[in-house]
């Protein structure tokens, strides 16, 4: 996978790619990127920000030399890569989305800052607008970062261990179950019996158990509509776990279709 990142801030994408599996995936030719910074195309005393049209706060950046960055963008890519804009205004991203996006060979990510970008870019230029959330941050570049990152995970060799995806947060509508490292005991707490058990298919159920109760509990929202009557038993049990009465439970997943 290629990026091109039309950033103005090109340090902050290359000190991400000097650390960790990016960092390692960037060696071993796995992942590769370039930073086309859209100052480059100014002529003489030409500014890259202007003011919005209509009055407000703050500036947009100039659609002619962003335009220019763009087209120099592609010519380092195959003219199809997509080109995404960073944006509150985008979709949200989601891991289906960034595991989707894993297939495209080339993308180039466009990096606003001030109040964004002239409005005839996102119009003419862009494949497709992406949040990171609803919230707003300073510049684009730490949302594409945090795009890129979000895909390449979903590359084989990127990761260590690809299995890894498979029992992450997200991967079956789901966020994961807790986690232990050594030692068993400390003050904080005891590892759970099961997990030291060395019974996989119990820590197994264990784990999907957890995974139920915690998106139940912490993330409504994601919980999937419908349940096998396997797991609608053990989200039960992980309820009764915690001291629900029963009548509270029966009331809790009135919504949930049993299959
Ligand atoms: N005026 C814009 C608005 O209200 O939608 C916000 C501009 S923001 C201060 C500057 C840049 O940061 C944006 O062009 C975008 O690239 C980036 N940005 C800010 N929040 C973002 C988010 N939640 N997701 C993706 N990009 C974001």
């Amino acid at each position: 996978m290629k990026a091109v990142f039309v950033t103005i801030f090109p340090e902050l994408i290359e000190s991400f790619f000097s650390v960790g599996v990016i960092n390692k995936a960037l060696d071993e030719s796995i992942i590769n990127f370039e930073v086309v910074n859209p100052i480059k195309f100014l002529k003489n005393s030409e500014r890259l920000d202007d003011a919005p049209y209509g009055g407000g706060p703050g500036m947009l950046f100039r659609s002619e030399p962003l335009e220019e960055a763009i087209n120099e963008s592609k010519k380092l890519t195959s003219s199809n890569a997509k080109v995404i804009n960073l944006s509150p205004q985008g979709k949200k991203l989601t891991q289906e989305k960034a595991k989707k996006l894993a297939l495209d060979k080339e993308l180039i990510f466009v990096c606003g800052r001030y109040e964004g970008i002239d409005q005839r870019i996102i119009d003419s230029k862009i494949d497709e607008e992406i949040s990171i959330g609803d919230y707003v941050v300073t510049g684009g570049e730490l949302p594409a970062l945090i795009v890129f990152e979000s895909i390449v995970r979903n590359i084989e060799g990127v990761l260590g261990d690809i299995n890894s995806l498979e029992e992450e947060s997200f991967s079956q509508q789901l966020i994961e179950y807790p986690q232990y490292t050594r030692p068993e005991k400390n003050n904080l707490g005891n590892v759970p019996e099961i997990l030291l058990s060395g019974d996989h298919k119990k820590i197994k159920t264990w784990r999907k158990k957890q995974s139920l109760g915690k998106t139940f509990l912490l993330r409504r929202d994601i919980f999937p509509k419908e349940l096998s009557s396997d797991d609608f038993k053990l989200l039960k049990e992980f309820l009764s776990d915690l001291g629900y009465e029963s009548d509270r439970i029966a009331d809790l997943l009135k919504n949930i279709n049993k299959k």
